[in-house]
């Protein structure tokens, strides 16, 4: 039934398509998963109806984790920066909630099936159990699309798996797609909820039932004190707001310039209709703005809910702004580099920084775009060509504080011949770590090389505690490690060119 309902809304886009200029695309959030979601807003309602959104002042951080997936060979994933730009716009959707999301993780995944469809049996596999190892924040997973079949879909929220998927060319300075996904995610239907998959036309008398996904759904009417014994439509019809009035997927489609539907579409009773152009669960795709005042109790009502008490168990601490911009040391604009072999970037520390983005191109940030994430304030590059031009930059950042400006590139050249190493440690693997709480280090291994490298724990027994391989890609990498109770333990990081070892203290 799901898939003859997206067909036929697949059909309906690219009619849409080749007829008239209209903003397009659509959710791929599915009418079965639609029920279930606004089930779990008439529970929450139920159970939790004394919550009501009021402001107190008090901002609730809520984690995230970007997952920006790219091919096996590692190309293709959506440039880092676009996280900050995203959810930064995200956050002033959210403003007025008091909510603001905080970043949990970006997350380096590399894989086929998730890159190239996520909606697949198997790329919907890998990304039920990415989110389900991530448990700890909202999950958005990045892919090259949302649903190959339907290359409509921009994104959708997945109620089975508890995550949500966006096409890449969606995660940018428009944060209206994700918004809209993250409003399903705490429990909002569309506005049209029951059109997704009927067609509304002023020729033919207007029903008071559609059919979604073998379900019926109440046809929603314009008027706002409607009773359908006893009780008022729009609380039970459609999405189950009364402050979003009723709208039979208008939007889908609509060329109209300035927001404001000025259609034929009556109500089962004859009444014109008038949509809430600007309401981010509608597909007003360019009007979107805001959510009503009921739809934002719900959210918080989901928020507040049992299920969500994972985006709970952290209270987070705000840290400080991040106001500064990196100041380059070396290779600083126009430098030739003394070889090409051994390249080391390094900056100055920022202030209330906690993480640094490198990002670099080939003459340009968007040729052969390689980027990663640093706690260091220095990395050294072994894979780099000769007499090459490369542009790059650092932005920092922590995990409340990323809407600054991302600063332009620096140019650089590498030498023609190589140079050797006076430093014999350079051939082998860097490592630094930070506690991570609950028994749980991140092992930031700085490697100058892509190799599989094996990591082992011991206690001062000299017992092993865990070991594993990882393939380490050029410069930073960040390894979890779970070793189950505070101690101190003695690590060995195992290199094709060499091994290291350390200490690590979990308090
Ligand atoms: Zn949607």
């Amino acid at each position: 039934m799901y898939k003859l309902l997206t067909f036929s809304m697949a059909v309906l886009f690219s009619t849409l398509l080749t007829g008239q200029q209209a903003p397009t695309g659509m959710c791929g959030t599915s009418a079965e998963d639609q029920l279930q979601i606004r089930d779990r807003m008439f529970k929450n309602r139920e159970e939790l109806g004394h919550i009501v959104q009021t402001r107190t002042g008090a901002i609730r951080y809520i984690p995230v984790n970007y997952h920006l997936v790219a091919k096996a060979d590692r190309t293709g994933r959506l440039r880092i920066g676009n996280v900050f730009t995203n959810l930064c716009a995200i956050n002033k959707i959210y403003e007025d909630q008091e909510i603001q999301f905080y970043i949990r993780n970006i997350n380096f995944v590399n894989n086929d099936f998730l890159y190239d469809n996520p909606s697949s049996d198997l790329g919907r596999g890998w990304a039920t159990s990415l989110a389900n190892n991530n448990r700890n924040a909202v999950n958005i997973i990045c892919a090259s699309k949302a649903n190959a079949a339907e290359p409509g879909v921009l994104a959708f929220y997945n109620p089975g798996g508890d995550y949500i998927v966006s096409g890449n060319a969606q995660v940018n300075g428009n944060g209206t797609t994700l918004a809209h996904e993250i409003g399903h995610f705490f429990s909002l239907a569309h506005t049209f909820f029951g059109w997704e998959a009927t067609t509304y036309t002023c020729n033919t008398p207007t029903p008071t039932t559609v059919n979604l996904g073998g379900q019926v759904v109440n046809v929603e009417y314009a008027d706002r004190n409607k009773r359908i014994n006893g009780q008022l439509s729009c609380k039970i019809s459609s999405d189950g707001f009364c402050d979003t009035p009723a709208d039979y997927n208008l939007g889908f489609g609509w060329v109209g310039g300035n927001c404001a539907y000025v259609g034929c579409a009556k109500d089962p009773d004859n009444l014109p209709l008038d949509p809430e152009e600007k309401n981010i669960m509608s597909y007003f795709l360019n009007c979107l703005q805001f959510f009503s005042a009921e739809q934002k109790a719900a959210i918080l009502r989901d928020y507040s809910s049992t299920a969500r008490s994972y985006l709970r168990t952290v209270t987070y601490t705000p840290q400080a702004d991040v106001n500064q911009a990196v100041k380059i040391i070396a290779p600083t604009d126009g430098d030739l580099t003394e070889g090409f072999n051994i390249v080391k970037l390094e900056w100055e520390a920022v202030p209330n920084a906690t993480h640094y983005m490198v990002e670099m191109g080939e003459g340009s940030l968007t040729i052969k775009n390689t980027g990663f994430i640093t706690r260091r304030t220095d990395t050294t590059l072994t894979n780099l060509v000769s007499n090459k031009r490369y542009v790059w930059r650092v932005f920092a950042y922590n995990a409340n504080s990323f809407c600054h400006t991302q600063p332009n590139p620096v140019t650089f050249t590498t030498g023609r011949f190589p140079v050797s190493s006076d430093n014999p440690g350079a051939d082998v693997a860097r490592v630094n770590w930070y506690q991570a709480g609950n028994g749980q280090v991140v092992m930031e291994v700085n490697s100058p090389i892509e190799s599989e490298s094996h990591f082992e724990f011991f206690n001062l027994e000299g017992k092993s505690c865990s070991k594993f391989s990882r393939r380490l890609q050029v410069g930073s990498n960040a390894v979890e490690v779970d070793l189950g109770a505070a101690g101190t333990y003695v690590y060995r990081v195992t290199h094709s060119t060499g091994s290291i070892t350390g200490k690590v203290f979990i308090q």
